[in-house]
């Protein structure tokens, strides 16, 4: 069918009173970005919806373009012909033909707010509703979950028809709640913290900590290709690859190997929050699952979260690994996550990491460290990269070759 617009419904913004106008802009700013090879598709944000006029455009594409936009809680393809009682006939019978299959029920939904129209709206949810029952054979209506819900509406203008509504995926739009920093290694948790937090309208930068020699330029392009699944939803990604090799000899160095892991978290911490400061972030997001791994009990967190008073978003704290993997696999990070390129933590992996590791004795083996200088020197190591949709850092024959060796 040649649809002439797409009218998108908004999800919780409708609820979100003043600040629904902010919402509403920044959707409208995400679906545009989100659109920008449609050069011919208009967008007009009303109150309770917007509309994209695609003047000539694809459909079906446009409509695969806003499949991921957070704050769309739903969205229909729309016809909009002239208000003649034939034409709305005419137009509502070849749009259910087209998606009616055996055994599917129907009803019609009328509205109008041009009074003087021929039809009002019990007429017409009359008249409209006999043509398409007339027209297919063995069509029944039903008034209470119909699977096919007609809707008309006559306005001034013109007419506008449409039956086929998909859901979106809703939450907030992406950059309506600030910016953080995702904490992201190569693993199966990160990427999943990152989805759930643009979900709550977060824009996020992804910060890796990356330790040549000792991890490979693999384990670096995997964080990569994994931040490019996560552009869908918000079209390009900031990726920041901090050099981590030196403090992480200096912990060895200096410190027991029980403790190797606190302070190492807690150097991550520091230099993400002051990551996070010069890019005007206003929270780290990390994939921490309470009582996953040793860093992981309330006492690790609790000593490592000690170096900051940042908020810490921890979308996962609360899953367990299975539940973790079912999104994984639902935004396609899954497959990616387990591929075995060691990152920089697995490789200095002390024997027996404490898990209740105590503050004091943390803050005393960390004054064997210059830890500003340490973090000075990594910081003016910082590369800052822009990671979009169709980069490809890690293709599959790579993948497929290391399965092999
Ligand atoms: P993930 O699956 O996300 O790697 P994990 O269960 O392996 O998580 P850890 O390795 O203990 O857990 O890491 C906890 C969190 O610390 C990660 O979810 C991530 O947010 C952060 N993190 C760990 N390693 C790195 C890294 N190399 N770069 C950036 N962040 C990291
Ligand atoms: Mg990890």
């Amino acid at each position: 069918m040649d649809y002439t617009e797409i009218m998108v419904r908004y999800g919780e913004l409708s609820t979100k009173g003043k600040n629904r106008r902010l919402f509403i802009s920044q959707l409208s700013h995400n679906v545009k970005k989100s659109l920008h090879e449609f050069t011919n598709v208009k967008i007009r944000a009303d109150r309770d919806r917007m509309h994209l006029i695609l003047n000539g455009a694809d459909s079906q594409q446009v409509m695969e373009q806003l499949r991921p936009i957070f704050g769309i809680q739903s969205f229909s393809p729309v016809i909009r012909v002239k208000k003649s009682p034939e034409v709305i006939q005419e137009t509502a019978l070849e749009m259910v033909s087209e998606i009616w299959k055996p055994g599917m029920t129907f009803k019609v939904q009328s509205r109008r707010s041009d009074k003087a129209f021929v039809w009002d709206s019990n007429d017409m949810n009359r008249e409209v509703g006999s043509a398409i029952y007339n027209g297919i054979e063995g069509i029944e209506v039903k008034m209470i979950q119909p699977d096919i819900r007609m809707e008309v509406e006559v306005r001034q203008e013109a007419a506008y028809l449409s039956c086929l509504t998909v859901q979106g995926p809703g939450g907030l739009p992406v950059g309506s709640s600030g910016r953080g920093m995702l904490m992201l290694s190569g693993g199966i948790d990160s990427p999943v913290a990152g989805y759930l937090a643009m979900k709550r309208g977060v824009e996020i930068e992804a910060v890796h900590f990356y330790s040549p020699p000792y991890t490979s330029e693999q384990s670096l392009h995997k964080a990569q290709q994994l931040a490019v699944k996560l552009t869908p939803y918000v079209g390009s990604i900031q990726f920041i690859t901090v050099p981590f090799a030196e403090i992480q000899e200096e912990i060895k160095r200096c410190t027991p190997s029980g403790y190797w892991m606190t302070i190492t978290r807690r150097f991550m911490l520091r230099l993400s929050d002051r990551i996070r400061e010069q890019r005007g972030g206003l929270a780290i997001i990390n994939g921490e699952s309470l009582g996953q791994v040793a860093s992981q009990t309330m006492q690790s967190m609790a000593a490592i979260n000690d170096v900051t008073t940042t908020p810490i978003i921890r979308p996962v704290i609360t899953m367990d690994k299975s539940e973790i993997i079912e999104i994984a696999e639902k935004i396609d990070t899954f497959e990616l996550a387990i591929q075995p390129f060691e990152d920089c933590c697995t490789v200095f992996a002390p024997p027996e990491p404490k898990t209740k590791p105590k503050l004091e004795k943390v803050v005393q083996y960390e004054e064997r460290l210059d830890v500003e200088a340490l973090i000075e020197r990594s910081l003016a190591g910082l590369s800052i990269q822009e990671i979009k949709t169709n980069d490809v850092y890690l293709n599959q024959s790579i993948i497929e070759m290391d399965d092999l060796l």
